[in-house]
């Protein structure tokens, strides 16, 4: 991969992790919000709760996204961004583009899958 094409992965993968950043930060200030509202007959508290617990496996998520962001940027840096991890052979181009933060080529992603029994 040359430099250019390196900066644009950089600059992607830093604007998605302000994206989850400012998420997560709403995900949160949602939360606190809902149990701050004055409790009345209006409030059905189990949609509070079932809803919270959505949020918390979006949040889940979203950190997970998180650490693979962080993950790639420090790979970045270390000049080994786009190796697999599993086989350490570059992974494709083409699926970076669509997934930046992307561990895995896709024989290991599968193999991988395989493995955890998706
Ligand atoms: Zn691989």
């Amino acid at each position: 991969m040359d430099t250019k094409q390196l900066e644009k992965f950089k600059e992607i993968l830093e604007s998605r992790k302000q994206e989850i950043l400012n998420q997560l930060y709403q995900t949160n200030k949602d939360i606190e919000d809902l149990y701050n509202s004055e409790p009345n007959d209006n409030i059905d508290f189990s949609v509070i709760t079932a809803s919270s617990q959505i949020e918390e496996t979006i949040d889940h998520n979203l950190k997970q996204e998180l650490e693979y962001i962080e993950n790639s940027l420090l790979r970045i840096k270390k000049g080994n961004y786009g190796i697999c991890e599993g086989c350490e052979e570059e992974i494709n181009i083409e699926r970076l583009k669509i997934k930046p933060h992307a561990r895995y080529c896709i024989n290991c992603r599968e193999k991988y899958e395989k493995s955890k029994g998706l």
